[in-house]
């Protein structure tokens, strides 16, 4: 199953793909090579919109369930995506991609506050635009984020760059017999409860038509492969 032409395209990462072979934190050099890859994908004539997780900083359930408030922690998660997006623009303007930083917690010192319509002529103009902070609320993911971000720029499909290679029929660290899916639909996705992305995000991109690629970004040139239909690869539709 091939994707259809892309045009533009919102690439959500995992925070934890930030860390490289560290456990925590962001290792410069790792977002280095990533944004290596971005650069390749954007010279090749797509658009790309970027979405960058917090989990290698902070989760806001990992706070709640030592006893912090719900919605505090998740307001700590936020700020992590935004260093995540700002640690990534710095590793794209070192490579001369021009980058701008769009925040859903407003944050002027730093970056732009999320406007569509000026989102749309970086675009135009051949930048990268990072959406930071999610959605802005506490109860939700960058995941849930990415699709938001994905529908209201009219992305042909959101890829999620993710430390596993596609979505498996049963977890692959817990069962030997587990399958990957080459594609699956949305509603199977939810049904099962499957390890794509939270329901919310998944139901997003269905009810918007936005076909979600799932692949492991921790292959070098593998980012490349999956847009040219060659890489290891789920498709969600
Ligand atoms: N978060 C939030 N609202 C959002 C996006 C993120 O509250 O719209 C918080 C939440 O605590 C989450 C954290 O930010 O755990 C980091 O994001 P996420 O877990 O999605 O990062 P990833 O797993 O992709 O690294």
């Amino acid at each position: 199953m091939t994707l259809p032409k892309l045009k533009r395209v919102l690439l959500k990462l995992s925070g934890e793909v930030l860390m490289g072979d560290q456990q925590y934190g962001i290792d410069p050099s790792f977002v280095a090579e990533l944004a290596k890859e971005v650069k390749a994908a954007k010279d090749g004539g797509l658009e790309i919109c970027l979405v960058i997780g917090g989990g290698n900083i902070f989760r806001g359930m990992a706070g709640a369930a030592k006893g912090m408030d719900r919605a505090q922690a998740d307001y700590m998660g936020m700020l992590a995506t935004v260093m995540n997006a700002l640690a990534m623009q710095n590793a794209l303007e070192q490579i001369g991609v021009p980058t701008r930083v769009q925040s859903a917690i407003e944050m002027d010192k730093v970056c732009e506050p999320v406007i569509r319509r000026r989102a749309e002529r970086h675009l135009e103009k051949g930048r990268v635009v990072i959406f930071a902070a999610g959605v802005g609320a506490p109860y939700f993911t960058t995941d849930s984020g990415a699709a938001l971000r994905a529908a209201e720029m009219r992305c042909d499909a959101l890829l999620k760059g993710t430390s596993v290679d596609g979505v498996y029929n049963a977890d692959p660290k817990q069962d030997p017999n587990a399958v990957r899916y080459d594609t699956v639909d949305y509603d199977t996705v939810l049904a099962g409860n499957l390890k794509v992305m939270d329901a919310s995000a998944v139901a997003l991109c269905r009810d918007n038509k936005i076909p979600i690629v799932v692949f492991s970004i921790r292959e070098r040139g593998n980012l490349a492969a999956v847009l040219a239909g060659q890489g290891v690869q789920t498709i969600v539709r």
